[in-house]
């Protein structure tokens, strides 16, 4: 596991926003960590068309903080 800090793609609102596997991501933002090796697609329109990937622990200037998620 690995620490994912704001303005990561980790904890952006856009990191699999169109994947099915959500509760993956609430927990990801809940703890504020998350496997390593975990890529999704960014759902950020520019970057969705270019079908671009990323790490928990890329980023980019259209960070958009993920919902805060209560325990
Ligand atoms: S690439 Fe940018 S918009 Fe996409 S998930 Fe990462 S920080 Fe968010």
């Amino acid at each position: 596991m690995i620490q994912i800090h704001e303005g990561q793609c980790g904890l952006c609102a856009h990191f699999g926003e169109h994947v099915a596997d959500q509760p993956q991501l609430i927990q990801i933002r809940l703890k504020g960590e998350a496997p390593e090796m975990l890529v999704e697609p960014c759902g950020l329109p520019e970057n969705e068309a270019l079908n671009l990937k990323v790490s928990v622990v890329s980023g980019c200037a259209g960070f958009t903080p993920a919902e805060k998620v209560q325990a």
